[in-house]
């Protein structure tokens, strides 16, 4: 029995010599690898709707270890992203960060519309914001969600100076020796974290952190994601780079 989806291709690497193995998002499934026969070929119809980061509707044939993706329709192209390289840089981190994090056939019913939000700001200009509040919310859905409000550890509200540790979450000025891996949060960094996870999406394009802020949330995020990755990931070291060269939030 065949299957409809709609999803947005996250991974897509060569088979054989004409044949494309892609790993989408699905809205209802999660994550998935397919095989698209012939797809490489210049006038297949999967040729466009099997590029990464499009969004399409996809009829999938169950296999034994893979699936067949048999007919395609595109919902978005994504070309905007894939045309423009600091774009591409951020939108392959967002796809590396979530194929690491997921697991396969995982249904999250939040992801994927996280995704696909994400995406779109990307797509409209202000990735540097969109990358932040992906991965503040990814690690809500995967079950990691940041505690911004008590300390950590002694589980009373913050005062003053406030720390930020890899574990997730805040901790207060007695409770920071107690816990390794901790890094001070100043209040612009901390209200930002909170913006990220709790407003609405659409609502974030109001957000306009300053410089130092956006350093900072870049590199207190990396350690938090850091500790429950179980591999570098590819894109970092490029995207990385182009964060470096000045402000994008
Ligand atoms: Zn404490």
């Amino acid at each position: 029995m065949s299957w409809k989806t709609e999803g947005i291709v996250l991974r897509v690497r060569n088979l054989g010599e004409a044949d494309r193995i892609v790993t989408i998002f699905t809205k209802d499934r999660g994550k998935l690898n397919a095989v698209a026969r012939g797809a490489r070929r210049i006038r297949n119809r999967l040729l466009s709707p099997t590029q990464v980061f499009t969004h399409g509707r996809y009829m999938i044939f169950p296999g034994k270890g893979l699936h067949n993706l048999s007919q395609a329709e595109i919902i978005h192209s994504g070309q905007i992203i894939r045309d423009d390289l600091e774009k591409f840089a951020y939108a392959s981190y967002v796809t590396e960060l979530l194929d690491s994090m997921t697991a396969e056939e995982d249904p999250s019913g939040q992801i994927f519309p996280l995704l696909a939000a994400t995406l779109s700001l990307g797509e409209a200009g202000r990735f540097g914001l969109a990358v932040r509040a992906f991965e503040i919310r990814l690690m809500r859905e995967l079950g990691y969600e940041p505690e911004l409000y008590q300390c950590l550890h002694c589980r009373e509200s913050l005062k003053g100076s406030v720390f930020f540790t890899e574990q997730g979450g805040t901790l207060c000025e007695k409770c920071v020796g107690h816990v390794p891996g901790s890094m001070p949060l100043t209040n612009g960094t901390w209200e930002l974290m909170k913006r990220l996870l709790e407003w609405e999406f659409s609502r974030l394009t109001v957000l306009h952190p300053a410089h130092g802020n956006e350093v900072e949330l870049r590199r207190v995020m990396r350690r938090y994601l850091d500790y429950r990755l179980e591999y570098p990931l590819k894109s970092l070291e490029f995207l990385e780079t182009l964060e470096a060269l000045g402000p994008d939030i």
